[in-house]
């Protein structure tokens, strides 16, 4: 283990006992207090450390729960039978507990290392972090982590608070502060500036502006973080309950840009009808998140490139290539472009150019064609979209309209209204005139909501 180095961070340690912090064992997974229990009896340091300590000191429930150790991950895997070691840029260990699974990482040292230079298993290439796997004491362990609130630890040993860094006063502050130089925490791992705006979005936290100053100067380095990487941010950003919050955060820091270049080029020109459509997509998935209903993030993903899909396609089609194969191109080469940036998954992609597609046969009336797209199992993501397009023109506004209706029907009611099968859309047109008038003052179904 390396010698102690000092608080670098200038702020006194201090030990916050058990009575005076809200930290209860109650609120800690029996998972979680299994792994500390087991490690501290087999003689290891075993605290709770970062986003978890964090969260419980603000009456949050965690996530995750996430564990520092002064037990190597070789000695971690010794003390249990459930365990196994991932990573090789940042080596740690996973104890599984049916769907939980505990992150156990061993302290890492501060590792202070020249330019270009390896130092033992710390590895920087031009500022950036590639691997870290020296181990080091706590104190080294607070340092490195990313802002003062997510460097707190709970130590099963006596149930104290240990705050290095001064994340206590932020905490008290609601603000966030990064651990450091903030220019060189972000060019060693530029995803810290996705998480300051995530956090501050979930926490309802402030970025101090020391923390904030470098995005403009730094958010393209995040072009050249890990795609992969990228998504897994993405889904955290968007689908853990506060889309809206952090999609905001991200277009006032200026971090929308290297994550969805095509969105953020399309907003910045103006369109208020896609910011109007992606602020409710955002919205709507928080509600079902908060109701506990299930979301797809191929929904909001289709959202946000939206106004890339809709041009490109309209762009082929007024050079004269058929409305169908416009669609299916564009749709290609938007999602092409993105996942050079956040590579999403294809069981995603493919839901994505699904509902895309889907979104030129809403027009089309017939009997066949209407029964066939309300079967399509995509249907129901297709028209929730529709639905969100309303502020585009009026003529979608009344197809949302239409189609909320015709899933009300019965289906014999629905095929007697379109007619025989060979009639074209016109008559059908005129019958969903009809049918609203009957109908007139029923209240819209839906509400513009996700698939149930
Ligand atoms: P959430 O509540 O969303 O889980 P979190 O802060 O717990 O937020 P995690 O990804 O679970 O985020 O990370 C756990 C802890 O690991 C953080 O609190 C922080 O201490 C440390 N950490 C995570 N990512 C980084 C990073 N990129 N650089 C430095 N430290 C990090
Ligand atoms: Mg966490």
């Amino acid at each position: 283990m390396n010698q102690e180095k000092p608080n670098l961070s200038a702020h006194p340690t201090r030990i916050i006992p058990r009575d005076q912090h809200s930290v209860s064992r109650r609120n800690i997974s029996k998972a979680a207090l299994k792994v500390l229990y087991r490690l501290h009896e087999s003689g290891y340091r075993a605290l709770l450390v970062g986003g978890a300590v964090r969260d419980l000191l603000l009456d949050v429930q965690p996530k995750d729960f996430d564990i520092a150790t002064d037990a190597t991950p070789e000695e971690v895997r010794k003390l249990f039978r459930n365990c196994r070691l991932i990573g090789r840029r940042f080596r740690l260990a996973h104890v599984v507990f049916g769907r939980e699974i505990i992150e156990v990482a061993t302290f890492r040292g501060s590792g202070e290392s020249g330019d270009g230079d390896s130092d033992g298993d710390r590895h920087i290439v031009d500022g950036r972090i590639v691997r870290d796997n020296i181990w080091g004491s706590i104190e080294e362990d607070a340092l490195r982590r990313d802002f003062r609130v997510n460097a707190m630890y709970y130590d099963i040993a006596d149930f104290s608070v240990r705050d290095d860094v001064g994340g206590m006063q932020d905490l008290h502050d609601r603000v966030l502060h990064l651990i450091g130089d903030p220019e060189t925490r972000y060019r060693e791992d530029p995803v810290r500036m996705l998480r300051a705006a995530r956090l501050a979005a979930k926490l309802d936290f402030d970025i101090d502006p020391s923390a904030s100053a470098p995005f403009a100067e730094l958010a393209p380095l995040l072009q050249d973080a890990a795609p992969a990487r990228l998504f897994d941010e993405s889904l955290k950003l968007f689908m853990a309950g506060y889309a809206l919050k952090s999609f905001r955060m991200l277009r006032r820091h200026g971090l929308l840009a290297p994550l969805f270049p095509a969105t953020a080029r399309a907003l910045d020109a103006g369109d208020e009808s896609l910011l109007a459509m992606i602020e409710q997509g955002m919205a709507n998935t928080d509600a079902r998140i908060a109701e506990g209903k299930p979301v797809t993030p191929a929904f909001l993903f289709a959202v946000l490139l939206w106004g890339d899909v809709r041009d490109q396609a309209q762009a082929l089609i007024d050079d004269g290539t058929s409305p169908a194969l416009a669609w299916q191109r564009a749709a290609h080469r938007v999602l092409a472009n993105q996942t050079q940036h956040v590579a999403i998954p294809r069981r995603f992609t493919h839901v994505m150019e699904d509902i895309w597609i889907l979104q030129s046969r809403f027009g089309q009336r017939t009997r066949k064609r209407v029964f066939r797209l309300l079967e399509h199992p995509r249907f129901r993501a297709a028209y929730d979209f529709l639905l969100l397009r309303a502020g585009e023109s009026e003529e979608l506004r009344e197809q949302g309209q239409w189609w909320t209706e015709a899933q009300e029907l019965p289906a014999e009611q629905l095929a007697e209204q379109l007619g025989p099968s060979s009639r074209g859309s016109k008559s059908a047109g005129s019958g969903t005139r009809k049918r609203r008038r009957r109908r007139g003052g029923r209240k819209k179904a839906g509400g513009g909501d996700q698939a149930d």
